[in-house]
């Protein structure tokens, strides 16, 4: 039989996940839109029978991973055809995208190459790998082996996905917005994954009530630019993502809402309302930066200086006290002195932060900034790196730190690192693990927290569990 079309036998997907929550929430919904043609998942890929390596473009090191681990799928592709079977080999995501033909030529044993709006029609794509496979097996001479879509289709690929089927531990991402049209000079995002596009209102209300009614407590609303939702609702009307929010808020069942990730632009008036309005709201905001220098900024075509963003911190935190915060840095951006990293220490100084993601600047082909005369060596990076994550370190570490002693609902996620512990998040984000039993997972429950580290808290269970239920 060619067609992979529903199958007699269950067969195995192992999907592995680089980069951003948006490829998680699209490696889900890849699992779902497979599981019709037979596909369970499986843990790795000496396991399966299909691989697809979900992929991210966004730094260099992050794309040159994949060919090392497509080096080491066709080792075992090979071993399998000498022992009679196959593997299929997919590669998906902003990799995909950016480099489709390359990975084929690089890479001849990659089956299918798929970008992010195109993978709804990976059914169709397997369909033909087995097509060709049965040609060549039937001797049939054949250009190239792999299958490659990469078009941005006009149809969305949200209207042709089947319902989620993914909620982990009382959690779930929802992508509302996708795509971005801001050019940020460093940022291959929007070459990768297009213009902006934001969901229909309702969409997104049905996907989130159907996550809530599979056992989702948090959803975490996903976006490159989510914060520049503007969707069109039934009425003609168009939403605002605080007017989402709200919306979101009133689910029955659903305690926690969180999104990401935004942009300082698009903060607007109604939005910092919401932090302060809307109790499902965590009191925790992803609100990326990149840089303290107004000069960098300007560089970076970000839109605007350090005084809007501190005058956003100002007023969340005004309208939510107990607001953290956490960022993205980017350090040695072209032309980047000593004097603009001095600014971007001074506003982590001013600002204060729960947790953050730095970078070292990483030259993408075909950005405005790669072309930039005035790159940054290697090593002036690396020590300003070292210094801005010692000083978040130290930050975290302060804020975990002032929560000891304080009693916070956590939801848990899993079993901890030592047996007979789960861990879980704090409405902060922060890491806490306590003693408890596996049960525990997919509930909140208060926890008095005893000790601030680094990186996670630990404390003990302070509701008997009866009254937690
Ligand atoms: N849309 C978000 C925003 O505007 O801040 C960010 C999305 S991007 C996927 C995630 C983070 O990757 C960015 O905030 C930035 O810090 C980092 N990043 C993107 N391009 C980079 C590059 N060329 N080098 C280093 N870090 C980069
Ligand atoms: Fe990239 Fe800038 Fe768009 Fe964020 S806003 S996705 S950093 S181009």
């Amino acid at each position: 039989m060619v067609s992979p079309t529903v199958s007699d036998r269950r067969k195995r997907v192992f999907i592995r996940t680089y980069g951003c929550q948006m490829n998680v929430y699209d490696s889900d919904r890849m699992a779902d839109v497979l599981r019709p043609l037979g596909y369970d998942l499986s843990e790795s890929a000496e396991q399966a029978d299909l691989v697809v390596l979900n992929t991210c473009h966004i730094r260099e090191k992050a794309s040159e991973k994949v060919y090392s681990e497509l080096g080491r799928l066709r080792a075992l592709k090979l071993e399998r055809r000498e022992a009679g079977s196959d593997l299929t080999i997919a590669v998906a995501g902003c990799v995909a995208q950016a480099e489709g033909e390359e990975i084929a030529r690089r890479q001849p044993a990659v089956d299918v190459v798929v970008g992010p709006q195109a993978y709804h029609r990976l059914p169709q794509l397997l369909a033909e790998v087995a097509r060709k496979a049965a040609l060549v097996r039937a001797g049939k001479r054949l250009p190239g082996a792999g299958v490659l879509d990469t078009e941005f289709p006009a149809e969305s690929k949200f209207d042709h996905l089947p319902s989620p089927g993914s909620v982990r531990a009382g959690s779930a991402f929802l992508s509302i917005q996708e795509g971005c049209d801001k050019f940020c000079t460093f940022c291959v995002v929007p070459y990768t994954r297009g213009a902006e596009y934001s969901r229909p209102v309702s969409a997104i209300l049905r996907e989130a009530r159907a996550l809530v009614a599979k056992g989702a407590v948090e959803l975490t609303l996903l976006g490159q630019n989510v914060n520049a939702y503007h969707g069109d609702a039934a009425d003609g009307s168009t939403w605002s993502l605080a007017r989402l929010l709200r919306e979101i808020a009133e689910i029955d069942g659903l305690v926690r809402l969180r999104y990401t990730t935004s942009h300082p632009r698009d903060m607007d008036d109604d939005l910092i309302e919401a932090h302060g309005n809307v109790p499902q709201l965590m009191p925790y905001l992803h609100l990326p930066v990149q840089s303290g220098s107004d000069r960098i900024l300007e560089a970076m075509n970000r839109g605007h200086g350090r005084d809007l963003f501190r005058r956003h911190v100002d007023r969340l935190r005004a309208v939510r006290p107990d607001l953290a915060l956490s960022s993205d840095f980017i350090v040695g951006f072209p032309g980047e002195s000593d004097s603009d990293f001095d600014d971007t220490m001074r506003l982590i100084d001013e600002t204060g932060f729960a947790s953050a993601f730095s970078f070292m600047y990483s030259r993408r082909p075909g950005t405005p900034g790669a072309a930039l005369a005035d790159q940054i060596p290697e090593s002036v990076k690396a020590a300003r790196l070292a210094a801005l994550q010692a000083l978040i370190g130290r930050q975290q570490h302060e804020f975990n730190r002032a929560k000891v002693g304080t009693t916070m609902p956590v939801l848990f996620a899993e079993a901890g690192r030592k047996p007979g512990q789960v861990l879980g998040k704090s409405p902060w984000l922060q890491s806490v693990y306590v003693d408890g039993s596996p049960s525990l997972v997919g509930r909140i429950v208060d926890v008095r927290l005893t000790d601030g580290y680094a990186l996670s808290l630990t404390g003990q269970i302070a509701t008997s569990l009866e009254d937690a239920a």
